[in-house]
């Protein structure tokens, strides 16, 4: 595309632009109008009670329907967001579609807690925390219906570990839940220095439990961990019985995975839990559900 570029009679090169740093580019230019336009939008993942099988959570997570590319996944665009600097941005638009519809479930009378993934990026912007307040207050949301998902680069990150912001978030009475555990690099005395309130076990160790003692084992260790350190624990990637009955015998708090249910857009998700026997007991330990 770019190469031969010939200037002033010096021929000048320039790499070919691939199709993947075209794509990435063209991405980057069209987020903002894509948010604008709707064209990204959230799903909604259940998260269970381990003991119960109790709904008790459902997690955000973004999606892209590209009108050329089709379906970006999030991996695609966030740290492209993050690069170009429209991650507080989009940050914005994910919580307040994640809180219009939390507060819709809240007039149903169904206190669902939504959970929404944070870029370690977000952490930095001073503004954070009045924005995160100003999206519970918009929609009437209490801040114990949203939980904030970080990754784990944040203990490594001094200025956060610095700063009040965790602090500050959590005054707001959200939850604090750790995404991704055991990939990153956070020691023991690290986590306890975070106002963190969960883990969540990486669906890299989950999805290789039923097969793989060692990843069995990992799973295992931060189910202790998390306990010891009086933290509840969430595993992600569970896609069979074998898994879930093993992280129950752990004593695993809850599960999210392919074999709950996957990601649904948020009609479907409705009636996933009208479809779901024990409906009213899904979602009982809502103080807002009339039984
Ligand atoms: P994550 O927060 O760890 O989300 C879990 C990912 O695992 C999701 O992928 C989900 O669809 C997938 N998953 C859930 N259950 C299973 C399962 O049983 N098996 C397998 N193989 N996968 C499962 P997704 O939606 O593609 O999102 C990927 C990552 O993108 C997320 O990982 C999160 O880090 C990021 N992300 C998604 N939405 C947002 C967002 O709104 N903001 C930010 N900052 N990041 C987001
Ligand atoms: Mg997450
Ligand atoms: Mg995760
Ligand atoms: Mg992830």
């Amino acid at each position: 595309l770019l190469a031969g570029h010939a200037s002033g009679g010096v021929a000048s090169y320039h790499p070919v632009l691939d199709q993947q740093s075209l794509r990435r580019l063209q991405l980057g230019t069209e987020l903002e109008s894509a948010m604008a336009e709707k064209q990204i939008t959230v799903v909604f993942q259940p998260i269970v009670d381990t003991r119960t099988s109790d709904i008790v959570s459902v997690e955000t997570l973004v999606r892209w329907a590209h009108p050329r590319y089709g379906n970006v996944p999030p991996d695609d665009f966030i740290g492209l967001a993050e690069q170009i600097g429209r991650i507080g941005a989009l940050t914005d638009y994910v919580l307040d579609l994640a809180l219009e519809r939390c507060r819709k479930w809240l007039d149903q009378d169904i206190g669902l807690s939504v959970a929404v993934n944070l870029s370690a990026r977000c952490l930095a912007e001073s503004d954070l925390v009045d924005r995160v307040r100003g999206a519970l207050r918009k929609h009437g949301v209490p801040g114990s219906l949203l939980t904030l998902e970080l990754t784990e680069g944040i203990v490594v990150d001094d200025s956060v570990r610095n700063s009040t912001v965790l602090a500050d978030l959590h005054s707001l009475g959200l939850r604090l839940s750790m995404d991704d555990f055991g990939t990153g690099y956070s020691s023991l005395s690290q986590l306890r220095q975070l106002p963190i309130d969960e883990l969540k076990i990486d669906k890299s160790f989950v999805l290789g439990m039923s097969t793989s003692q060692s990843e069995s084992f990992i799973a295992r260790s931060i189910v202790e961990l998390a306990h010891n350190l009086g933290l509840r624990v969430v595993a992600e990637g569970v896609e069979d019985e074998v898994t879930r009955d093993l992280l129950t015998e752990m004593g695993c708090d809850k599960l999210q995975g392919f074999l709950v249910s996957r990601p649904l857009p948020d009609d479907r998700l409705e009636a996933w839990l009208l479809a779901r026997t024990g409906v009213r007991s899904a979602v009982a330990g809502s103080p807002h559900r009339r039984l």
